[in-house]
């Protein structure tokens, strides 16, 4: 398991905050982020390994070419949302590693291990949250 390293030092004022989390509650969620990366990385692989779902029903070269395109960009696009996933994934074990996992990276407020569970990757508490999808969508 690699651990990333590049990090903003912004983490590092918080130093080790972790005290509302017991051992066995971050145990937990480890386990689940390791589980999701696992998961993620086995079915890229089995993706990419296999190039022949796509059947093929009497097409010429330019259809046959069109197929290869769409297929490799629907690959890319997935890769890239997986990959985006996984930098999350990673990013959470390095927090827990430092010992700043489950503190709102907006406010610095303590995200309850409700939450952390049921969105292990989530770097922001539900107030946060709210307020940057608010920012995305109007
Ligand atoms: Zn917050």
């Amino acid at each position: 398991m690699g651990v990333i390293s590049h990090q903003s030092e912004v983490l590092v004022k918080y130093n080790y905050s972790m005290n509302h989390l017991s051992e066995e509650q971050v145990a937990q969620i480890k386990g689940l982020l390791l589980e999701m990366r696992q998961k993620i990385l086995s079915s890229a692989q089995e993706q990419i390994k296999d190039p022949s779902n796509i059947a093929f029903e009497g097409g010429g070269e330019i259809d046959r070419a069109n197929i290869e395109t769409e297929r490799y960009i629907s690959l890319q696009r997935l890769k890239t949302r997986e990959l985006k996933l996984l930098r999350k994934i990673d990013y959470a074990l390095y927090k827990i590693e430092i010992g700043t996992y489950g503190i709102c990276e907006g406010c610095g407020a303590e995200i309850p291990f409700e939450r952390l569970m049921a969105r292990p990757v989530t770097t922001l508490c539900i107030n946060c949250k709210e307020l940057e999808e608010e920012g995305e969508h109007e």
